[in-house]
């Protein structure tokens, strides 16, 4: 009859011991036990097989001899299941001969003792097995770790033997290249399946590996049957005796996302349009290609004359875009290469004689200008259009580019609509303009740049509540310069990263300043498109409130409502990032960008800057004074403040007094002032100062 007895300890290793042998099973359990192993007591291999499937053990103790099912037996059934097939058995035996050991691990047995049995030494064994087990176990984790890892990574590793010419794949090879059959057994046959174009190329960096250890690492496409990948095969070159080892990937679909990402940085994503780095690159290859042939380049800015309520939806904004850039193709040359190189710039490059090009790019002009139509809407379209060729203005496309440019630019800055021919006159504009881009890099970085502020009023009190921070150039040989002539510049350069950083730390340092002397202010700064869009905006403001000590809502980030407008959307989720950071914003030159009222209260702002135009005409103009009282009815209905800017005299002083305005700024108060002159400004009259008693 079968016993078995559970010896059950907490924590130690969990032994089945299998002997017919009573005396032994306690002698062995009972010793085994006092070094805290947990044992499990079984007198032959079938119950022992029947135990191993309901529980699992560390190691087995398996005795040679046993009347039905003898050790061996018991043994191989062991190891015949993977389950139980690799745990640490060490024989039993009563006699060291060798040929009972020799079969006990030729059957997969881990160790032997003899009988009679030493515990210590037992122990010891067990110890040893189980250490034994557990570093198996580990470096199978690691090839399993390993082999999944390449699955993912689509990686495989090859073995060329230089004696015989063979070539080994490692596990797996031809499902990961997704083959129907065994990989090539040799170079010869595997270089016969690389594509004809590739093979040689190959086929010397194997050579070459195999004489004199050079190292490869080259893509080459796979072919078989119907199939076609590319796969990257590298080796280290040494070969290690007689072999050359290397590796292989599968990099077909990698390349194609990578082809991809390249397509979509390269292309418009609304229109499918080259972008200005690949329009320029084929309009480069184009010219030279042709020679002789001369180039024509047409940059075209179109904007669609959206009423304001029509902002409403980006969608309608985006599918006129769409519709320009159909007519834009169709109405092209076939030969033309288009390119859409900002927002509302086009351009169009194409190879001809022709010098005077003007009834082309009119007859497109007037194709282009034509009101589109979206659902039951006519909406007009304003199109105006620069125009270089290779023979007169310049032999790079990068310089027609700039010179199509620059003529449609001169003309937007006309109002002039319709095709304006680039002339030695926008050339003389873009001398000018090319020393003020390059004074301006050195402003840059020669601090050339200074701050002066304006004092920002109560209407009733008086009393000074804020300030804007004003940007001032102080050039070399002209002097003072006006932001008006060089943030357009800093804007189109990129400049105005850097030096809206600037703005932005110096104002934030004074206004820290300004308030340790007393003169809480909340202080006015002008963020450009740009500046806005910049991802770390909202931490880069943080950090500087931080370390100047600015409460945050004492900082008041202007933006214009034309930029605004520009991606009502987009704004708004920016403007959203800085209020949750509680800083203040406002609305600058407002009124001219023609938005519905209602949707830029939309606006997470505080405040709303009344632009200067409608104060110049404010005594005369009806229609300016119900413009006023509107913005201005309506932002005291929604706690917003507004302020009337450019207020040079008294009447004009009165007039939004009288239609609401809340805070005004302007001549009449003081005029934008370098810091030292604006702390008197604000220490004489800074507190209390009423505005009729100075008058
Ligand atoms: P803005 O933000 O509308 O600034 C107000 C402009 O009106 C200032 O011109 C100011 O000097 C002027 N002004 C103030 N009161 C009166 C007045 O009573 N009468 C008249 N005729 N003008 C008055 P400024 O300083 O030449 O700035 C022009 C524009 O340049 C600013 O218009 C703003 O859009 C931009 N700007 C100025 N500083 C910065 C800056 O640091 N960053 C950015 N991005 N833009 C700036
Ligand atoms: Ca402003
Ligand atoms: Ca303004």
């Amino acid at each position: 009859m079968n016993q078995t007895r559970l010896d059950v300890q907490a924590q130690g290793p969990s032994v089945l011991l299998i002997d017919d042998d009573a005396m032994i099973r306690t002698l062995v359990s009972r010793g085994l036990g006092r070094g805290g192993v947990r044992v499990t007591e079984t007198s032959g291999g079938a119950e022992a097989l029947a135990l191993m499937d309901q529980s699992s053990f560390d190691l087995v103790l398996l005795d040679v001899h046993m009347p039905d099912m003898d050790g061996f037996e018991t043994l191989e059934a062991i190891r015949s299941k993977a389950r139980r097939g690799e745990i640490p058995v060490i024989m039993l035996t009563a006699d060291d001969e060798p040929s009972a050991i020799e079969k006990a691990f030729e059957r997969g047995a881990t160790d032997f003792i003899t009988k009679p049995i030493n515990l210590r030494l037992l122990e010891q064994r067990i110890r040893y097995a189980m250490a034994g087990h557990a570093r198996e176990n580990r470096l199978r984790e690691l090839q399993a770790e390993r082999a999944s890892a390449c699955q993912i990574a689509r990686l495989g590793f090859w073995r060329l033997t230089e004696s015989d010419n063979f070539l080994e794949w490692s596990e797996g090879a031809s499902t990961l290249l997704g083959r129907p059959t065994v990989m090539p057994g040799s170079l010869a046959e595997f270089l016969s399946e690389i594509h004809p174009d590739d093979r040689l190329r190959l086929d010397v960096a194997f050579n070459s590996a195999l004489s004199s250890g050079q190292p490869f690492d080259l893509e080459s496409r796979l072919r078989y049957a119907d199939e076609e990948r590319l796969v990257r095969f590298s080796s280290p070159g040494h070969s290690d005796n007689d072999a050359l080892v290397g590796s292989f990937q599968d990099v077909t679909s990698l390349r194609k996302l990578e082809a991809q990402v390249l397509y979509l940085s390269e292309h418009d994503e609304l229109t499918g349009l080259p972008r200005q780095r690949l329009f320029s690159k084929s309009a480069e290859e184009r010219l030279a290609s042709r020679t002789g042939q001369g180039m024509l380049l047409v940059v075209i800015s179109i904007h669609h004359v959206l009423k304001f309520t029509e902002y409403l939806g980006s969608r309608i904004t985006q599918e006129a875009t769409l519709k320009i850039a159909q007519r834009l193709r169709s109405f092209s040359p076939d030969a033309a290469i288009i390119g859409r190189l900002e927002e509302n710039l086009f351009a169009l490059a194409l190879n001809t004689h022709d010098q005077q090009p003007e009834a082309l790019a009119q007859s497109l002009h007037d194709n282009l200008a034509l009101p589109l139509e979206i659902g039951t809407r006519e909406i007009p379209v304003r199109v105006v259009m620069g125009v270089a060729h290779s023979l007169d203005h310049g032999t790079e496309v990068s310089e027609l580019i700039r010179s199509a440019r620059l003529a449609c630019r001169l003309a937007l800055e006309q109002r002039l609509d319709g095709v304006h021919l680039y002339t030695s006159d926008s050339g003389q504009d873009y001398g000018t303009r090319l020393t003020l881009e390059a004074d301006l890099r050195i402003a840059c970085a020669q601090e050339q740049f200074f701050l002066v502020f304006q004092p920002q009023v109560d209407i009733h009190s008086g009393q000074v509540i804020g300030a804007e921070a004003l940007l001032r150039w102080r050039h070399p040989e002209r002097g003072v310069v006006s932001p008006g002539e060089f943030i357009p510049v800093l804007e189109e350069t990129g400049l105005i990263e850097q030096a809206g950083a600037w703005v932005l730390a110096q104002g934030i340092a004074d206004a820290a300043r300004l308030r340790k002397e007393g003169f809480d202010l909340r202080m006015g700064i002008n963020l450009s498109a740009v500046q806005l869009r910049l991802e770390n905006l909202p931490e880069t403001l943080t950090e500087l409130c931080k370390e100047h000590e600015l409460p945050h809502r004492r900082l008041e980030l202007e933006i214009t409502e034309g930029m605004a407008m520009h991606d009502p959307i987009e704004t708004r989720v920016l403007l959203e990032k800085l209020k949750s950071r509680d800083f203040s914003l406002s609305i600058d030159d407002f009124g001219t960008g023609h938005s519905a009222l209602s949707y830029i209260t939309d606006f997470p702002v505080d405040t709303i800057k009344i632009d200067r135009s409608f104060v110049i005409n404010i005594t005369e103009g009806r229609k300016q004074r119900a413009i006023v009282t509107a913005i201005s009815a309506l932002s005291a209905q929604l706690g917003l403040t507004t302020i009337a800017e450019g207020i040079e005299n008294e009447r004009q002083r009165d007039y939004v007094d009288a239609l609401g305005v809340h805070e005004i700024q302007g001549f009449l108060i003081s005029r934008p002032l370098p810091f030292d002159e604006f702390r008197l400004f604000l220490s004489t009259h800074g507190k209390y100062r009423r505005i009729q008693e100075s008058t």
